[in-house]
């Protein structure tokens, strides 16, 4: 298992750091978020320590994402929420604060004060089909 011992998601995992564990099996690890959005708001990390999505085996990848699959449902159940948001932040320009690949799975109520991310209105077709070649060209 890969530890980085500077990393505190990787103190959570040993138990140097307290948190609110929800889940745990041999390759994952769910706690709750100290600075939620609303409580429950859940953090869905691999064990084995690596920094994001583009350094994550697929298989913690896939691994990671049946349980937040799972815990999209408990949060849903347990907490009666009207929604969950399901988003991953990779490097700092995306907003990743910390560099242990992780998972946010949010409860959202009607009215909880947090809008969807408002999308840019009219980019033109062109600039898609482009931005969707470069893509396509690069997987
Ligand atoms: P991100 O911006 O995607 O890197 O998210 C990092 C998240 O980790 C933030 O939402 C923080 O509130 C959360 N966080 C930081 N330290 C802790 C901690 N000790 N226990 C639980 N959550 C934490
Ligand atoms: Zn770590």
């Amino acid at each position: 298992m890969n530890m980085n011992p500077e990393c505190i998601f990787c103190k959570i995992i040993k138990g140097e750091i307290p948190s609110h564990k929800v889940y745990e099996d041999t390759d994952v690890f769910a706690f709750l978020d100290i600075t939620p959005i609303n409580p429950g708001h859940t953090l869905i990390i691999p064990k084995s320590h690596t920094e994001n999505i583009y350094t994550i085996s697929e298989s913690d990848f896939e691994k990671v994402t049946k349980i937040v699959k799972k815990i999209a449902i408990g949060i849903r159940k347990g907490l009666e929420s009207d929604g969950v948001n399901v988003r991953m932040n990779n490097e700092k320009a995306a907003g990743q604060d910390i560099f242990h690949a992780h998972i946010h799975v949010i409860p959202r109520y009607k009215n909880d004060g947090y809008e969807p991310w408002h999308g840019k209105k009219g980019v033109s077709p062109q600039d898609l089909r482009k931005a969707a070649g470069k893509i396509i060209d690069s997987i």
